[in-house]
């Protein structure tokens, strides 16, 4: 099938994408990488009266280093933030992450702002914002907002974004080089959407315990699974091979999770325990012993 009829803009200005989303938002959708909104359209399962292509924002386009911050443009593709040195370098978690999305190719066009707010339950770079605690920058006529992913990504394609509002991009704490970090996923096929996904992040304290363990889920709900009890009564335990079996077990056993077309809900849980071991394993593994206790 080929896309409904629409009108397509290429504004070259932030300003002149605001103009147009004041004036045409609850009927316009804007295009980014199109590695999703393309296919919506040719099976019009999206009929926007009016596409509004962001591909010219150059300033979009760009990943920088801000203080205790790392600070990636919407339009930012996976490929550059998989691959960038200085991302690799302070965000490994999310760099490692986002060169597991798909194939060469979708990645080489599809985009960060694209990805976040398309919210797909299995995808990648909302489960690790959520994991790092980044926050998303959004822009309209009427002033400019940041929101922390936790309450941004709402349900499964579901958004907290106005429609005469773009996300213009995404800001993550920096990662500390002793962190231990882990991303594992499981594709039936490689580049498929995950059937489950999970990210670990943490930190030792000076005697080998944990000070702070981050786990979340994806794949197995409508939307990512952060464990907050889970990473609260962590704290203080040593990561021993045991632990993490333990862990491993009750992340698969408390962690939201539902049948579908693809999986039944205790496949899924029995995938969510072997990532678990391995991303703990991982991470511990990864880890270091920070100089500055926090
Ligand atoms: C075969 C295939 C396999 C894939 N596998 C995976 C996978 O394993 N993991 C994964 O995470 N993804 C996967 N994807 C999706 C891919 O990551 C897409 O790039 C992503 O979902 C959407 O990004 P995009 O830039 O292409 O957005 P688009 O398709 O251009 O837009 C998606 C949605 O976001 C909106 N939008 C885009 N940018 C903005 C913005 N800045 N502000 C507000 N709204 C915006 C659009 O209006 C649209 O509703 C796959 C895609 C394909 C085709």
């Amino acid at each position: 099938m080929k896309p409904a009829p629409f009108t397509y803009h290429r504004p070259a200005t932030l300003d002149a994408v605001l103009d147009l989303l004041a004036a045409h938002g609850a009927d316009a959708q804007i295009l980014a990488g199109g590695q999703s909104l393309g296919p919506l359209l040719n099976l019009r399962m999206a009929m926007p009266e009016h596409v509004i292509d962001i591909n010219d924002l150059a300033d979009l386009g760009q990943m920088r280093r801000r203080d205790d911050w790392f600070e990636i443009g919407a339009l930012v593709r996976h490929h550059a933030v998989a691959t960038s040195p200085e991302g690799r370098r302070c965000m490994p978690l999310l760099a490692a992450a986002v060169g597991t999305i798909g194939h060469y190719a979708i990645r080489q066009r599809g985009t960060m702002g694209g990805s976040l707010v398309q919210a797909d339950p299995a995808a990648q770079i909302p489960l690790v914002a959520l994991a790092l605690d980044a926050e998303v920058t959004i822009q309209s006529r009427r002033g400019v907002r940041s929101v922390p992913v936790a309450d941004f990504v709402l349900s499964a394609m579901e958004v907290a974004l106005d429609d005469d509002e773009i996300v213009t991009g995404l800001g993550f704490p920096l990662q500390s080089p002793t962190q231990g970090w882990s991303f594992q996923n499981f594709c039936r096929r490689r580049g498929d959407y995950a059937l489950a996904s999970v990210a670990v992040i943490l930190d030792l304290a000076e005697d080998g315990t944990l000070a702070d363990l981050r786990c979340c889920v994806g794949g197995t709900a409508p939307v990512a699974q952060r464990l907050a009890d889970l990473e609260a009564g962590a704290r203080g335990h040593h990561p021993t091979p045991a632990w993490q079996r333990d862990t491993a077990q009750q992340i698969a056993a408390t962690v939201p999770a539902e049948d579908d077309s693809k999986a039944t809900e205790a496949f899924r849980r029995e995938i969510v325990e072997v990532l678990s071991i391995r991303a703990l394993a991982e991470a511990v593994k990864r880890a270091r012993v920070s100089e500055v206790q926090p």
